[in-house]
């Protein structure tokens, strides 16, 4: 997610290039609203961002503030209505906002809508339905009223035809920074956004604040007291690893994470590879760790993700090959250390074991660089459920087992933590641990939720995103 507010600059391709350097965070839908201080245009559409948007279509979005978003589902299918930036008519204009996170009283928020925004499919349409219901009082002040009543993981940037709006959840779980440009200000998901737009960036939004941006300059408003969460999960892989997250930088920690992986779970072996990428970084601490050469021992191929083309059996069958491809000459005869962030699932680890013993390794030993996850997440991460998650139902020597590996081991909880330089306690660790920081209600879980309550069936997802 990315917000811009800067006169005279192409706002529209700042967000752009925002919103390409946060496509990590979610390849279902792209899309920016953008005004001139008149009125706000939505583009939205299925699809990477370098799919949704061409030149021709930025240069035709003019105006000197926008927001961009790009949508991971969390609540909702994914689906061209659910995309966002999502729009209302309010009655003194419109409202546009995006979403980074998933709440967890939507049931309660949705039966706050007027009868007339009634049928809602989303959170984040909620929130939006809901901030436009302001007949009589400005965008902020709404805005004031409502996120107090809000409750579970939501970094949001909205805006009305003048002013950009930012605000996180009392928790902050997930991360939402400020920036500072030439002739203007960004707000972005990541600090590697503002980098690559040439912001400075300034500070993080503070848990329970409401930041506004207009001609007046940046103001700050308090709406809850903090009582900081952060993901935990952003550090092992979720974030970029060129992105601080609370004054650490998350590549930083990933190495880290790896040196105490490597201490704490050693293994005779020959190479120390990375399942690219994001268990890269932590291969490099467990190979510094351990004394281990490091190599590159799988190739991926960084043109897969979420496309409109999905296999047909027979590819489907070729699996993992589409992503990984492994590098014989590096892998024959020797014994591995392979390094990887987490395992949900167990599918992956079990396609690439299996691939590199075809390739001809000695042995693989599977070394992960978080704890098993054990737990669903309801801010923001659209994990399995419980059932799905092969830690929630195996122990490590059955998952071991069941993925084909001469031997495999987590990094402890404990150690993950210290890695990331942030006190425990201002950490979810929920995946994990199961402690969750904010309770959930039964009732209000499920990501089809409004869609199967407003009658439509719900439509299940072409295919996960991300793991
Ligand atoms: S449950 Fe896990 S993924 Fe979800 S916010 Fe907490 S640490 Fe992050």
């Amino acid at each position: 997610m990315f917000g811009v507010w800067a006169p005279g600059e192409e706002v529209s391709k700042l967000t752009y290039f925002g919103l390409y350097a946060l496509q990590h965070r979610g390849q279902e839908s792209a899309g920016i609203a953008l005004s001139d201080g008149e009125r706000i245009v939505v583009y939205k559409d299925m699809g990477l961002v370098s799919q949704v948007f061409n030149e021709a279509t930025l240069d035709s979005l003019q105006g000197h503030l926008a927001i961009g978003h790009c949508r991971y589902s969390t609540t909702g299918s994914p689906v061209w209505e659910n995309a966002q930036p999502t729009f209302y008519t309010a009655r003194a204009g419109g409202l546009a906002l995006g979403h980074n996170g998933n709440l967890i009283n939507t049931p309660e928020l949705a039966a706050m809508l007027p009868d007339d925004r009634r049928g809602a499919t989303t959170d984040t349409e909620v929130l939006t339905g809901l901030l436009a219901d302001n007949p009589d009082r400005s965008t902020e002040e709404a805005a004031l009223e409502l996120l107090p009543k809000v409750q579970g993981a939501f970094s949001l940037a909205f805006m009305d035809e003048t002013t950009l709006y930012a605000a996180r959840d009392p928790q902050g779980i997930r991360p939402f920074v400020l920036g500072r440009l030439e002739n203007g200000w960004a707000v972005a998901s990541e600090t590697a956004a503002l980098d690559i737009v040439g912001a400075t960036y300034e500070r993080e939004i503070e848990p329970g604040e409401l930041i506004t941006v207009d001609e007046r300059g940046v103001r700050s408003q308090r709406f809850a007291p903090a009582a900081p969460k952060g993901c935990l999960f952003e550090y092992v892989y979720l974030a970029r690893p060129d992105t601080t997250i609370a004054g650490r930088n998350v590549n930083s920690s990933r190495v880290e994470v790896g040196r105490r992986l490597a201490k704490q779970h050693p293994a005779e072996a020959d190479l120390v590879i990375p399942v690219p990428e994001s268990g890269t970084p932590a291969a490099v601490g467990y190979a510094d760790g351990s004394g281990i050469p490091f190599a590159q021992g799988l190739v991926k191929n960084s043109y897969v993700g979420r496309t409109f083309i999905q296999p047909s059996q027979t590819l489907r069958q070729l699996g993992i090959r589409l992503k990984l491809n492994p590098l014989r000459e590096v892998i024959e005869g020797r014994r591995l250390v392979v390094v990887d962030d987490s395992i949900v699932r167990g599918n992956t680890q079990r396609a690439l074991v299996r691939m590199l013993r075809e390739a001809g390794a000695a042995e693989v030993h599977v070394r992960i660089s978080s704890p098993p996850v054990m737990w669903p997440c309801y801010y923001g991460v659209d994990f399995a459920t419980k059932a799905e998650l092969v830690a929630g139902n195996l122990s490590t020597e059955e998952i071991r087992a069941s993925i084909g590996a001469d031997s495999l081991a987590f990094i402890d909880l404990e150690e993950l933590v210290q890695a990331t330089e942030v006190p425990k306690e201002r950490l979810c660790r929920a995946c994990f641990d199961g402690v969750y920081p904010i309770e959930v209600d039964e009732a209000a879980r499920g990501k089809y939720l409004l869609e199967k309550s407003c009658g439509n069936a719900a439509e299940r997802p072409l295919a996960r995103g991300r793991r």
